[in-house]
């Protein structure tokens, strides 16, 4: 590639990006070039805008535009319910189902020695003080069906047994070392529905 500066800059930060090789940075980096100008600023606007407007719920940790988020604000749900998740897309997932009508929990990650994360790595303690505050007596442990998420909704539910609450485990049929994210709406129902008590 000739040496223009703004366009290595460009393509060094699609390689960033999660999944994004050099030949695919490149190609992104031509492709923007491409595009009008008005497309382009509209690209990066949104980028920016996002970033801005978007912050994690100070109860669930789930992204959000308002604090707290519209789940958690909403009168319609079930508040004797926590669904606990790994990352704010497996609530996208579980909302995709149109099943679940409680509230949820986003852990962001799974227990993960090798990794170096810990429980304390997670939003543990926030669960915690939640269920102290009372009124939940169901935690539906919808971690990854992996073995970072089947140790995470074990330790969890461990914590958990001395509040006396109620710790499910999203029932088998999810495809084994998957990801919920990824889990089709009638298989993620089912998943829950066969929920079992941990
Ligand atoms: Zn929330």
């Amino acid at each position: 590639m000739q040496h223009i500066a703004p366009l290595a800059r460009l393509v060094e930060q699609f390689r960033r990006l999660p999944g994004i090789g050099p030949k695919s940075a490149a190609r992104l980096a031509y492709h923007v070039l491409a595009m009008d100008r008005e497309q382009s600023r509209e690209l990066a606007e949104a980028i920016v805008d996002a970033k801005e407007k978007i912050g994690y719920c100070s109860v669930c940790f789930n992204l959000t535009d308002c604090n707290p988020c519209r789940i958690c604000q909403s009168e319609e749900r079930d508040t004797g319910v926590i669904c606990v998740v790994e990352e704010p897309q497996d609530v996208a997932a579980m909302e995709r189902t149109r099943e679940f009508k409680g509230l949820y929990h986003v852990l962001h990650g799974s227990l993960s020695p090798l990794d170096g994360i810990g429980p304390d790595e997670l939003r543990l303690k926030e669960l915690l003080s939640r269920l102290r505050e009372g009124g939940v007596n169901e935690v539906i442990m919808a971690t990854n069906p992996d073995v970072e998420g089947e140790a995470t909704a074990m330790y969890i539910a461990r914590l958990l047994k001395p509040l006396g609450i109620k710790v499910t485990r999203i029932g088998h049929g999810l495809p084994v070392g998957g990801d919920l994210e990824y889990a089709d709406e009638v298989t993620l129902s089912k998943a829950l529905e066969n929920r079992r008590e941990m």
